[in-house]
C-alpha cells in the first residue's frame, strides 16, 4: 500500500524537496494533494507531473489560470483559505506534510489533527503559537506529529527505542548563521544579501533570516518543548558551525545520543514520510576526511538577542509566544522589503511583546486574535 501524502506548501523549499523524495520512492509514496499560495506556475507544473487527486491555490486570483491549465486532467482544483483547511479532511489522505511557512499553517494543521491525519511537521510556527492546544488535540486523537525540522528529527531518531527512558537534556545544535563572530557594530550594517546567504542550508527566505538572527533556534526550542514534553530549562542550544550533528539527547545515565549526517533536508523529510521505515537513498554520504574537526561553542546571546527573547517568551507562555511569532514574521518581512535594519528585528519583537497583554487562549481563534493584534502593533511601531 502506498502512503498518500497531502503537501501543504508544495511550491516552497521543503515542498519541492519532499516532491524529490516522493519522485524517488514511487512504490512507497504518492501525492494526493498539492497546495500553493501564489505560485500558480509551479503548482500547475507539479500537478501535471504528480497527478494528485486535488490542488488548492490559496490566492483566488490565480484560480482561473490553474483551473484552465488542468482542465484536461483528472485533478480537482480549489481556491481560497477555507479550501486549504477543508482539503485535509479527504478520506484518501494518509499523511499531511505541513510545509507552509508561518502562522498561515496553523488552522490547516489543527484541522488535520482533528481529522485524525498523521502530520509530518515542518511548519514550526504552528507549535510556537499554539503548541499546548496542538499537542493536547494530537494526544486526544492519537495522531502522530512527526518532526521534519532537522534538529527535531535528530532528537526523534535518537529517541527510537528509548521512549520509556527519561530525558535529562535535549541539546539542539545551531550553525550560528552567516553572522557568527561579527561585532555589534558590524552587525548593524549587514545587508539583506548577506543575511540571505546561509553557510550550510538553502531554505525559504523567512527561515533563512530567522537563522541569521538566531530566532530560528528560539522557535526550535519552543517546538522541542512541545514535541518532546521536555521543560525549557532542560533544553540547551549549542553552536556547531559544521551542521553535521543535527541535535542530541542526554539520558539520566549521562549517555548522549545524536543523529549525524550531511546537511540535507531530504533526509529528515523522507524519514517522516516513510516512518517508521528507513528507506535506502543515494544521497551523498558523510566523509570523515572532509570534516577533520567538528567544533562547538556557546551562542552569543548579546549579539543575537532573539534566542533569549524566545526563551523568555516561552517561559511566560500563554499568548506571549504567539505575539512574539507574529512580530517576528512582520519584522522579517519588513527587513526583506528593505524597510528596517537587521538589528531592528529583535528590537521590534521585544517592543511588541512588551506591549502585549498576557492571556491564556483556550482556542485556536484566541491565539489568532493575539497574532492579529500583534501584527497591527508591529506594523504601526516600526520606525526607528
Ligand atoms: P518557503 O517560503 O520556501 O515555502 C512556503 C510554502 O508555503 C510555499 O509553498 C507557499 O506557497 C506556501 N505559503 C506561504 N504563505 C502562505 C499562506 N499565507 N497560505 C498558504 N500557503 C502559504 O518556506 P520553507 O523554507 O519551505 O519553510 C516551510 C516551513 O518549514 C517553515 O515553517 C520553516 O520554518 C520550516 N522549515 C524549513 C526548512 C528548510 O530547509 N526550508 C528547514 C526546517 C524547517
Ligand atoms: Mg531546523
Amino acid at each position: 500500500m502506498k502512503r498518500k501524502i497531502a503537501i501543504l506548501g508544495s511550491t516552497g523549499s521543503i515542498g519541492v524537496q519532499a516532491l524529490e523524495v516522493i519522485r524517488n520512492l514511487p512504490d512507497l509514496l504518492e501525492v494526493e494533494v498539492l497546495t500553493a499560495f501564489n505560485n500558480a506556475d509551479s503548482l500547475i507544473q507539479q500537478a501535471l507531473e504528480f497527478q494528485p487527486n486535488a490542488v488548492v491555490i490559496v490566492n483566488e486570483l490565480w484560480y482561473p489560470k490553474v483551473k484552465e491549465a488542468l482542465q484536461n486532467e483528472d485533478i480537482k482544483v480549489f481556491a481560497g483559505e477555507s479550501s486549504l483547511i477543508d482539503i485535509v479532511e479527504m478520506d484518501s489522505i494518509d499523511m499531511v506534510l505541513a510545509a507552509i511557512v508561518g502562522v498561515a499553517g496553523l488552522k490547516p494543521v489543527y484541522h488535520a489533527i482533528e481529522y485524525h491525519k498523521p502530520v509530518a511537521l515542518a511548519n514550526k510556527e504552528t507549535l510556537v503559537v499554539a503548541g499546548e492546544l496542538m499537542m493536547q488535540k494530537a494526544g486526544e486523537n492519537q495522531v502522530p506529529l512527526l518532526p521534519v525540522d532537522s534538529e527535531h528529527s535528530a532528537i526523534f531518531q535518537s529517541l527510537a527505542g528509548e521512549f520509556e527512558n527519561k530525558i535529562e537534556k535535549l541539546i539542539i545544535t545551531a550553525s550560528g548563521g552567516p553572522f557568527r563572530g561579527k561585532t555589534a557594530a558590524e552587525l548593524r550594517e549587514v545587508t539583506l544579501q548577506q543575511a540571505l546567504k546561509h553557510p550550510n542550508w538553502s531554505m525559504g527566505h523567512k527561515i533563512t533570516i530567522d537563522s541569521a538572527t538566531l530566532m530560528n533556534k528560539g522557535l526550535e526550542v519552543i517546538e522541542a518543548q512541545w514535541l518532546f514534553g521536555v521543560p525549557l530549562e532542560d533544553i540547551e542550544v549549542v553552536v556547531h558551525p559544521q551542521s553535521i550533528i543535527h541535535s542530541l539527547v542526554r539520558f539520566t545515565d549521562g549517555s548522549l545520543k545524536a543523529q549525524l549526517g550531511l546537511p540535507d533536508m531530504k533526509l529528515p523529510i523522507q524519514y517522516a514520510l516513510t516512518y517508521p521505515k528507513r528507506v535506502a537513498t543515494d544521497f551523498p554520504r558523510f566523509s570523515f576526511a572532509q570534516y577533520p574537526a567538528l567544533t562547538f561553542e556557546a551562542p552569543d546571546l548579546q549579539l543575537f538577542p532573539c534566542l533569549q527573547i524566545a526563551k523568555e517568551a516561552a517561559q511566560r507562555g500563554g499568548n506571549i509566544p504567539a505575539a512574539m511569532n507574529a512580530a517576528n514574521e512582520v519584522a522579517v518581512a519588513m527587513f526583506l522589503q528593505g524597510k528596517i535594519k537587521f538589528t531592528n528585528i529583535p528590537d521590534l519583537v521585544a517592543k511588541t511583546i512588551a506591549h502585549t497583554p498576557f492571556s491564556i487562549p483556550k482556542t485556536i481563534e484566541g491565539y489568532i486574535e493575539t497574532d492579529l493584534n500583534s501584527r497591527i502593533y508591529t506594523n504601526h511601531n516600526s520606525s526607528f
